[in-house]
This record gives C-alpha cells, sequence and structure tokens, in this order.
C-alpha cells in the first residue's frame, strides 16, 4: 500500500512576518532592512502624492515608454535614478553584464513586447565600467552557472583579443572588454527577426551602446544603430 503524502503547514506563504524589532537603550525601533524599504515606499508614495495628486491615476492603467533599457543587474546602476527619469518612461530589462542572448526567452519577450506593443523609440543596452560579470568572463574561475551566462563574453574578447590585449594595464583591458561587450549585444539586437522586422516597417526603434561609469556617475556613448544601418548579410532576413 502507497503511503499517504501530506503535506505539513499551509502550503502558501505567510502574510505577514513577524520578525521582532529591536528597541534601542534610548527606545528607539530599529526596523529590519527589509522594513526600512516598506517604510521609505509608504514615504515616497505619501511625498508623490502630494507634490502630484493625479500621478498614480495617471499611471494606474497605461504605460507608455518611450526607452526600453537594457541594463546590467548591478545594484549601482539603477536605470531611472541615474537618467532622471519617472516611474512609466522607461522599460526595462536587467540581467548580468547587460546581455543580449539571441536564446534568452526572457529577453526576447521583453524585446517583443517594448517593440510591437509599447512601440517603444529607442533601445539602450547600457554596460558599466568595473562590470563584476564581464570580469568573470576574463577569469578563469569556476562560478558555477554564472560560467554559461559570462560565456558569452568570452567570445567577444576572442573576436577583439588583439585590441583588449594592446591595453597595457589590466583595468584598461577590463573597461575595453565591457565597451566592447556593449557594442556586441546592440549587434546581437540587430540580428534578431523583432528588430529587423520593425526597422522595414517602421523605422524604428534607435539602437544606443552605451556604459556607465560608477566612479562619476557619467553615461558616455558607444555606439549606435538606426533602420539604414546594415548589418552582416550573414544575419539579416530577407523574407520580413
Ligand atoms: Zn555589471
Amino acid at each position: 500500500m502507497k503511503k499517504k503524502i501530506v503535506a505539513k503547514g499551509s502550503l502558501y506563504p505567510k502574510k505577514t512576518v513577524t520578525k521582532k524589532n529591536t528597541i534601542s537603550k534610548s527606545g528607539q525601533i530599529s526596523l529590519n532592512s527589509y522594513e526600512v524599504l516598506l517604510q521609505n515606499n509608504k514615504n515616497w508614495a505619501a511625498e508623490t502624492i502630494k507634490q502630484d495628486p493625479d500621478f498614480f491615476h495617471r499611471l494606474a492603467n497605461v504605460q507608455k515608454p518611450e526607452f526600453l533599457w537594457i541594463g546590467c543587474s548591478d545594484s549601482r546602476v539603477p536605470a531611472d535614478r541615474i537618467t532622471g527619469t519617472q516611474p512609466g518612461e522607461i522599460f526595462v530589462h536587467r540581467n548580468i553584464a547587460n546581455m543580449v542572448v539571441h536564446t534568452d526567452l526572457n529577453l526576447l519577450a521583453v524585446l517583443e513586447y517594448a517593440v510591437n506593443h509599447l512601440h517603444v523609440k529607442h533601445i539602450i543596452v547600457c554596460g558599466h565600467y568595473n562590470c563584476g560579470g564581464v570580469k568573470a568572463a576574463m577569469g578563469r574561475h569556476n562560478l558555477g552557472i554564472i560560467n554559461k551566462w559570462v560565456r558569452n563574453i568570452k567570445d567577444v574578447y576572442r573576436i577583439h583579443r588583439e585590441e583588449i590585449d594592446y591595453q597595457t594595464k589590466e583595468s584598461e583591458q577590463l573597461n575595453r572588454l565591457i565597451e566592447l561587450n556593449v557594442q556586441e549585444q546592440v549587434m546581437n539586437l540587430a540580428k534578431t527577426s523583432i528588430i529587423q522586422k520593425s526597422w522595414k516597417e517602421e523605422q524604428r526603434p534607435y539602437l544606443h551602446g552605451w556604459v556607465y561609469s560608477v566612479d562619476d556617475g557619467i553615461i558616455h556613448p558607444i555606439c549606435e544603430m538606426g533602420h539604414d544601418d546594415h548589418i552582416d548579410p550573414l544575419y539579416e532576413f530577407d523574407d520580413l
């Protein structure tokens, strides 16, 4: 006879987390780190309504962003903060080292939605100097599944090896690979049928490759591509 499997406890997450706050000697309650986020959120929502009473009402049912941002997951590079944009202005996809991988269903779904449903005018691939993901690709350490993700960056290195190795300092080699990786990811966008079809039918979106400097907060434009630019014919569809 088969054993009956009985689930212990609730199958659903608890509605509230009851981890206790600590009270300092002076009687002040110190919030847990994640509770600070929730408190900040309440403060932000209240302040936003105070400044612009219609803000949330306007955004509640529709988003019409002009930009798709493909950036690194690095916590130091928040798309809206560094571009001075507001909720509703940028559609965002982030992954380690801002990669455009043609088999990444997540990226492709975001791209398809941004181009064909939101009708974005610009797509920005934004890397950043001193990127840990690109650094991992330059090394030979076993980092588990991360190696699989950054493997494509090793290919970028191989293609541009002469130029990268020409740099004398290791930090300069890393930063040049970061720039070239952004350029390759812009090219990878141009290789997709989603972009090529949109270029053919609507002459948009414009593609931009940028690199953000974590040292001074400045974004450096690296490359651009539009509907009248061409890629290697090997990657061009002729029956879209
Ligand atoms: Zn990064």
